[in-house]
């Protein structure tokens, strides 16, 4: 008798679990397609500091003009620097 009990408690738990993976793996079909949402042109996007390599957002650096070219660096100090490397050489 109380092994009958433990057949039907497995049952069970076999039961809520394949429930539990089936529905997560639904889930995660279903939101595979669009989890990262693009970000706005130009706004949010990743650009590297030519002078210290740092990368940062687009939109909180400094943009500068060096020979012709438009340039985004992370900081005044390194559009300076930058600036300064570029007439030396
Ligand atoms: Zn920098």
């Amino acid at each position: 008798m109380l092994r009958l009990l433990v057949y039907a408690f497995l049952l069970c738990a076999a039961y809520f679990f394949i429930k539990k993976v089936a529905r997560s793996f639904l889930e995660g079909y279903h939101q595979g397609g669009d989890r990262r949402p693009a970000p706005p042109p130009g706004e949010a996007e990743l650009v590297r500091d030519p002078q210290c390599g740092a990368y940062f957002m687009r939109q909180k650096g400094i943009k500068g003009v060096v020979e012709g070219k438009a340039m985004h660096f992370c900081s005044e100090e390194c559009y300076d620097k930058y600036l300064k490397r570029k007439s030396r050489s």
